[in-house]
């Protein structure tokens, strides 16, 4: 099953975002905030307490999620384009996320051959491949691999995410992306894959989706790639 992006009418919702997120975060802290006010109440029965507590963790929680897949890094109005050097990007978010891949018996292999550099905000790039690699993780709920693989074309640079996870259906491949759209219950917010789209969409880059039930997930990315100074010289000849 194969699907590639141009998800605009999907996307357009992004851009009005912040301020949905940003109310994503208040419902959970509000709840959470109600809760500790009856907590302030000395006469409360012990189990009571329990409870509150647990849903106070909870609501945290949740928010916290939010904050993890769409503001990791913050700063969602400034926009800073830059050369990025693909590899050292990506060893970058390997890095951040060695310790939860660990946690879940994930090994992350990596093949990167000659990767050029392409433009763009450094953090939302970071921030995009957290939430794919992140996802990958989470799919495999009993361990397994991810791959990371660039190869350079002329005009691009091609970047390669699989898993040997849980797989999705034809109907998840094409709700990937929509605001909200989880499969993990309470443990998921469906933001993750929305801010991946809108961050590949301003860098002018295309997903690609194949996906197996039960055999794994290949995301591949495309970014149009920017030729260094030395590598026009050589082109030109
Ligand atoms: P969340 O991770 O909070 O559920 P996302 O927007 O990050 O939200 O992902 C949306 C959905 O896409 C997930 O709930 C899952 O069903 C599906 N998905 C994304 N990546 C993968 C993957 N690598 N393997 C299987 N399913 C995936
Ligand atoms: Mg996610």
């Amino acid at each position: 099953m194969r699907q590639t992006l141009i998800k605009s009418e999907k996307l357009q919702a992004v851009e009005q975002m912040g301020a949905a997120i940003s109310h994503e975060i208040r419902n959970p802290l509000t709840a959470a905030n109600g809760f500790v006010q009856l907590l302030m109440n000395n006469n409360l029965p012990r189990h009571k307490q329990k409870e509150y507590l647990t849903i106070i963790k909870d609501e945290l929680q949740s928010a916290e999620r939010v904050i993890q897949d769409y503001l990791t890094f913050s700063k969602p109005s400034l926009e800073t384009v830059e050369l990025l050097q693909v590899k050292k990007e990506l060893n970058n978010v390997i890095s951040i996320l060695k310790p939860t891949a660990n946690q879940h018996s994930v090994e992350i292999l990596t093949n990167f051959g000659i990767v050029g550099s392409i433009e763009g905000d450094r953090q939302k790039f970071q921030q995009c491949f957290i939430n794919v690699i992140k996802n990958a993780i989470e799919a495999m709920p009993r361990g397994g691999h991810i791959h990371i693989e660039t190869l350079y074309e002329r005009t691009h640079v091609k970047i390669i995410v699989s898993d040997t996870g849980i797989g999705m259906t034809k109907e998840q491949i094409e709700r990937l992306g929509e605001p909200y759209y989880s499969t993990k219950g309470p443990k998921g917010t469906g933001l993750g894959m929305m801010v991946v789209y809108s961050i590949v969409k301003a860098m002018n880059g295309t997903i690609d989706v194949t996906s197996r039930l039960d055999e794994g997930t290949v995301f591949t990315f495309s970014f149009p790639s920017v030729l260094s100074q030395n590598e026009m010289i050589a082109d030109s000849s």
